[in-house]
């Protein structure tokens, strides 16, 4: 055995899968699974800010049993939503993908509503996929098409979903299977119905079926990430729902609209809010049709909401 370790034992790297009251579940390379404590020095940059969170890449020793995370490798991405106070919260590392999912009716969804989420995503710097959940419900058509239409157009990856007919489970399939995602919405939408519909062995617990005391096998208040029988790996993690305002600086909120980005080097000037300057290649484009208008009303709004946030 080397003796690289901090701590005298051999490393050994895997991920993290589950947190939750100060014990993390780590999946080493190797395939074995086991529970492991933070290092104290980690555990000080921990209460920092920069927590250890579910798809972290470790560094592990093994001492007589006892697992101890000793590094936390520098993260790939991170889906980052606000904290308390200013703070931002890191809620998952290294993913591949995330589906921000939305449904037609019950709740219906806004256009506000989705720009919110993908804007969320896109600060994240991650590429956001679409899905538009309830399919099957009467009158869901129309509002389906638009929606598609709107966010292809803007150069989103749209999929037209129902979980009860299995519309768009396929489509779904083929993208879950391998490396890891998050499923991002509001709560009622069919995030766990659509889990289930793609890996009947999670057993996720459902809108009907949470209501009733006890029935989960899961009551954690943790995240982890699950591992799928088809090979990928899907983040579980609460407050995924609620998006709030985070924090993220004015004048970063136009380059999560990527329909702008073609336009932005043409403003007049430099540092354009492209909300009320003139010669601004933005709002020419507004007015020209080639920005839809929702996209711009949320644009401002959530611009608004950041001059707000960061005034705190
Ligand atoms: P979550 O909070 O996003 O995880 O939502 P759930 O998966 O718990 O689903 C909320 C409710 O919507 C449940 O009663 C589901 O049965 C229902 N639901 C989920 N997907 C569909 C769907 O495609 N069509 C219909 N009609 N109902 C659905
Ligand atoms: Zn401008």
């Amino acid at each position: 055995m080397s003796s690289s370790g901090t701590s005298g034992g051999a490393l050994h790297r895997g991920t993290v899968r589950e947190t939750g009251g100060g014990v993390y579940v780590v999946a080493l390379d190797s395939g074995e699974v086991g529970e492991a404590s933070l290092r104290g020095r980690i555990k000080q940059q921990a209460r920092t800010g920069s927590r250890v969170v579910i798809g972290d890449r470790v560094e592990v020793s093994q001492v007589d049993g006892v697992w101890t995370i000793e590094e936390v490798e520098e993260r790939r991405t991170e889906l980052v939503r606000r904290g308390r106070g200013r703070s931002a919260k890191i809620l998952v590392a290294n993913l591949d993908r995330i589906f921000v999912i939305v449904s037609l009716r019950e709740p219906r969804a806004s256009t506000q509503l989705v720009d919110r989420l993908l804007v969320l995503v896109e600060s994240s710097d991650m590429q956001p996929t679409l899905v538009l959940n309830k399919m099957d419900l009467e009158d869901t058509r129309e509002a389906a098409e638009a929606y598609a239409q709107l966010y292809r157009s803007v150069g989103y990856e749209v999929i037209l979903a129902s979980a009860e007919a299995g519309t768009g489970i396929e489509e779904l399939e083929a993208r879950v299977c391998s490396g890891s995602s998050a499923f991002i919405g509001p709560s009622g939408v069919g995030k766990s119905t659509l889990l289930n519909a793609i890996a009947p062995e999670l057993g996720l617990k459902t809108g009907a079926l949470s209501r009733k005391t006890g029935t989960g096998r899961h009551t954690t208040v943790g995240s982890r990430l699950i591992p799928l029988a088809c090979g990928g790996l899907v983040a579980d993690t609460p407050g995924f729902g609620d998006v709030g305002l985070w924090a993220l600086p004015p004048e970063n909120v136009a380059a999560c609209f990527p329909e702008f980005a073609e336009y932005t080097d043409s403003c007049r000037f430099r540092g354009c809010t492209h909300v009320h300057e003139p010669d601004c290649a933005v709002l020419e484009a507004l007015a020209a049709g080639e920005i839809p208008q929702s996209r711009y009303e949320s644009y401002v709004r959530l611009r608004e909401e950041a001059v707000e946030a960061a005034k705190r």
